[in-house]
């Protein structure tokens, strides 16, 4: 069943039978070329009209006849999810390079609760909304971050701002080294290299590490809870252990899905 491509008019007719005249029994021509798009007048005007008279209906888009089914119900939505997972996973499109391509699956595939995993992918994609992010879309009065004043952007606020810094500098030196020493300065690069330049478990640690800092920034500028850097280095470690305890001693990979639901109340509990 097609759809009109769009309406020229901003109210157009809700109802079908509101481009039929009444008194004539046809398409009312001038409403039709008034109301769509001129290849849709077009298949508009062509579709015979029934001369009895039949009540309305609601009919459903996905099926030729109109009726509901089950069957096209369900191949809408697996079309909706895959559609939406080839974006999420910004599948290969023109841009892309195959090593991009390939750091994103990577990336994706970070074994780590769905929320921490979303918070990578919208700081790969610049969505986190720091001061500066804000003052473009003019949603702040300042680009400055709301704890120390220097020019805020999502370097500053996860790494180099003195509350952040002071998280860091609790963690193994390894890693702190690695987060100071790599510079790339867009947000993708910097994730897409620290994850090819440590193991998994540190990376997740790293991942862990950054969604935290995010929290304790938000609760410390919007409700002036100040946590300190022991008390987020104290929640990463239990986050982590707990983690660990829901994929199994030893074992390499986390079963994500069984782990989900116990690491989101936890976090849920612990962030609130
Ligand atoms: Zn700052």
């Amino acid at each position: 069943m097609k759809r009109p491509y769009a309406c020229r008019t901003l109210n157009p007719p809700m109802l079908v039978s509101e481009l039929i005249s009444n008194v004539s029994a046809t398409w009312d021509k001038q409403l039709v070329q008034a109301t769509f798009l001129p290849m849709d007048v077009q298949v508009i005007l062509g579709i015979p009209l029934c001369t009895r008279n039949v009540p309305d209906f609601w009919a459903w888009h996905h099926e030729k006849h109109g009726f509901f089914s089950v069957k096209s119900a369900y191949n809408m939505l697996v079309a909706t999810r895959n559609r939406r997972e080839a974006w999420l996973e910004e599948g290969p499109g023109p841009s892309s390079s195959r090593a991009e391509e390939r750091a994103w699956k990577h990336l994706w595939k970070t074994q780590v609760p769905g929320k921490v995993r979303m918070f990578l992918w919208r700081l790969s994609k610049y969505s986190l909304p720091t001061n500066d992010v804000q003052a473009h879309r003019h949603m702040s009065d300042s680009p400055c971050c709301g704890l120390c004043g220097a020019r805020d952007s999502w370097h500053h606020s996860l790494v180099e701002c003195t509350s952040s810094r002071s998280v860091w500098a609790l963690m193994n030196e390894e890693i702190t080294h690695k987060i100071i020493t790599t510079t790339e300065p867009k947000a993708k690069q910097w994730l897409f290299t620290l994850m090819d330049s440590m193991s998994h478990k540190d990376f997740v640690l790293v991942a862990v590490t950054l969604l935290s800092i995010w929290y304790a920034r938000r609760k410390a500028i919007h409700e002036a809870i100040f946590q300190s850097p022991h008390a987020t280095h104290g929640f990463i470690t239990s986050f982590i252990s707990e983690l660990e305890v829901e994929s199994g001693e030893g074992q390499e990979v986390l079963p994500l899905q069984s782990a989900g639901m116990k690491v989101e109340t936890f976090l849920a509990v612990l962030l609130s």
